[in-house]
């Protein structure tokens, strides 16, 4: 039988039909983790039936931050940092302000966090830094190179990688996806977007999770099997409610 994997990271859209996608998956022998980010994806999250997120992400401008606790959600996120469409000041504390109600509220819940980081680094670790919680979380689609992975990896935060370490041109993450430690790694997809080789182009869906977790264990120099006991054991240590798991 095929070795189970988790995508830790995908959301699903209005137009998706989750049961669809998660039926395939589930035939994959893929389990799946719905994340927010905004109202639409984190009501499509808590729909799905599986564990969920929700969170604020970068991108929502003056939302009145609203999170309510749910048994199967198992984190807060998609929340972080984003400066690929310009930086200020203004836009820096907008975005540290939200991050810092939510990772309050993570505090409160006692739940681990998921992380965006893109142009942003240094903002971001000092964030998390002050934000010094107790549970740490993911940092996901993790694109940086080993030094920033380093100083992310010392504050106790897990490092999930998703399709764009099979892209050609991404020898740099690659080498970051080889020097992560074994109790630190966690894969997704990032679904709809960032498929994975050989479906690079296409829109991405939980079940291409294995062709992610396929390269890198090759990468790391594992077999597929030793590969998917890892990231299933550091899935359930970094976002706990082992009962939810189980039930993927
Ligand atoms: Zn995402």
């Amino acid at each position: 039988m095929l070795p189970k994997f988790i995508d830790t990271h995908c959301h699903f859209d209005p137009e998706d039909v989750a049961s669809d996608l998660i039926q395939e998956a589930t035939a994959a022998r893929v389990g799946v983790l719905a994340v927010g980010g905004n109202a639409i994806n984190n009501q499509t999250a808590q729909a799905s039936g599986v564990p969920f997120a929700c969170g604020y992400d970068w991108s929502c401008t003056g939302a009145s931050i609203q999170l309510t606790l749910h048994p199967q959600m198992v984190a807060v996120g998609e929340l972080g940092f984003d400066f690929h469409r310009g930086y200020s000041l203004e836009i820096e504390a907008d975005q540290r302000e939200r991050f810092a109600l939510q990772a309050e509220f993570a505090r409160r819940a006692e739940l681990p966090i998921i992380v965006h980081t893109r142009e942003a680094d240094e903002v971001t670790l000092s964030a998390l830094r002050e934000a010094d919680l107790p549970k740490t979380g993911v940092i996901h689609s993790f694109t940086g190179d080993r030094e920033i992975a380093r100083r992310l990896l010392n504050l106790g935060y897990f490092i999930s990688f998703s399709g764009i370490v099979t892209f050609r041109n991404a020898d740099l993450l690659r080498e970051t996806a080889r020097y992560v430690p074994d109790d630190r790694i966690l894969i997704e997809t990032d679904a709809p977007y960032l498929a994975p080789v050989p479906f690079r182009g296409r829109r991405n869906r939980p079940a291409y999770v294995r062709e992610t977790a396929q390269f890198v264990a090759a990468l790391r120099g594992m077999t597929v099997e030793a590969f998917a006991q890892l990231t299933n054991e550091n899935t359930i240590r970094c976002f706990g409610k082992q009962a939810v798991w189980e039930t993927l």
